[in-house]
């Protein structure tokens, strides 16, 4: 099975800012450039200017909460407006009752929530996943092209050295430019269906 995650986030910034917004550079950080929710990169589409500052018990409902670092979540646009005020209690602590509700992505029950099949698609392993992952929309097929995106360039990264090492053996060298041809043709069609997407959603 494969893990949502490869690295936790983790809010390690201590200092107090009396705006939400100037967290932003250190939540990214923290977040490592992913969405908590979905670990979407946010290279692949403009970088920390498109992602969005995510109260995780809403601002609406705990204004009390509002510039406060323990409380924000580094989210791509697709999950903070899904998740938008949405909170299943009258009590900030109380994230979940029953099936309902959700899981801050820096605890680390969060990972036992979700997994990745095969094609990288987003699935639930109990009913408050399957409550998050309806609310979040994380069965959108742009979490799953991110997720490839990524893995397919990690991927290509480490192979593209190897082309040099072996040029000399005409063998090994033929059969990693095959591997490596075949990633750019993957890596091509996700991008394309990447920004198809986008010029779509405008
Ligand atoms: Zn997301």
């Amino acid at each position: 099975m494969i893990k949502l995650r490869d690295r936790l986030p983790v809010r390690s910034f201590t200092r107090q800012y009396s705006s939400y917004r100037s967290y932003k550079p250190y939540l990214s950080e923290d977040f490592n450039n992913r969405c908590g929710y979905c670990d979407d990169f946010d290279g692949w589409v403009g970088g920390e200017r498109t992602y969005h500052i995510d109260h995780f018990a809403p601002k609406s409902k705990f204004s009390s909460l509002e510039n406060e670092y323990s409380n924000l979540v580094y989210a791509c646009p697709f999950c903070n407006r899904f998740k938008s005020n949405d909170w299943p209690s009258d009590d900030h602590t109380v994230s979940f009752i029953d099936n309902k509700g959700y899981i801050d992505p820096c605890d680390e029950r969060y990972e036992a929530h979700f997994y990745r099949d095969t094609y990288g698609n987003i699935r639930p392993n109990n009913e408050l996943a399957e409550y998050m992952r309806k609310k979040l929309q994380l069965f959108l097929s742009r979490h799953r092209i991110i997720w490839n995106l990524t893995r397919i360039k990690i991927e290509l990264d480490r192979i593209k050295p190897l082309l040099d090492k072996h040029k000399h053996d005409d063998e090994k060298f033929n059969r990693i430019k095959d591997i490596y041809f075949q990633l750019s043709m993957e890596f091509q069609d996700y991008l394309n269906y990447l920004l198809g997407e986008k010029l779509k959603n405008g």
